[in-house]
């Protein structure tokens, strides 16, 4: 508990970004300070439990997914933006506040019945979360859960994952 408090010391809410009005938090410092780093891949993989793979949703995701992958035993496979894989399996279009965004599941890496863990920085909507496990319930995936160093509880994004489990190591 006392690592997590300092977790949530690092990290870095700065106001009006990407645009006015909102609070975004930034978890560069948590992610760059070798403790902190270690608390949360270690709390995250401990939540990923029986999963073959640890999911790590573009961009921050993949840094945080791949630590938790490696300390979980597992692989990891990225959900990628729309565009940049060159071997597609499943593709998810979701709405932003302003216009659509696709998110991608690499072809031929997750096989149906995988169980697999979804990990991401922060979960703020839900709709990219929502996006991620709809692409891996599409390619037959069992999805296990899905963890985050941070959840903004006020914009309720557990609202769009039904009944799916979700580890949120801070709130704000
Ligand atoms: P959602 O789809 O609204 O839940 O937004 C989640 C996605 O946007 C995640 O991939 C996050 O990386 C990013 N995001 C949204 N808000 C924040 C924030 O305050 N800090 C860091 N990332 C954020």
């Amino acid at each position: 508990a006392d690592d997590l408090l300092r977790v949530a010391e690092l990290v870095r809410s700065v106001p009006d970004y990407p645009q006015p009005g909102v609070l975004f938090r930034d978890i560069t410092p948590v992610l760059a300070d070798g403790g902190a780093f270690a608390t949360v891949t270690t709390e995250l993989a401990a939540h990923a439990g029986e999963a073959e793979i640890v999911i790590g949703v573009e961009a921050r995701g993949f840094l945080l997914g791949a630590a938790v992958a490696l300390v979980a035993g597992v692989g990891t496979v990225p959900v990628r933006k729309a565009g940049k894989l060159p071997a597609v399996a499943a593709s998810r279009t979701y709405e932003l506040e302003y216009g659509t965004a696709t998110l991608q599941l690499p072809a031929g890496v997750v096989e149906p019945g995988a169980r697999v863990y979804v990990v991401d920085d922060v979960l703020a909507t839900g709709g990219t979360a929502a996006a991620s496990c709809a692409l891996l319930a599409d390619a037959g995936a069992e999805i296990v859960g899905f963890g985050t160093l941070m959840e903004l509880t006020a914009l309720n994004g557990r609202s769009k994952l039904g009944d799916l489990r979700v580890d949120a190591l801070l709130s704000a």
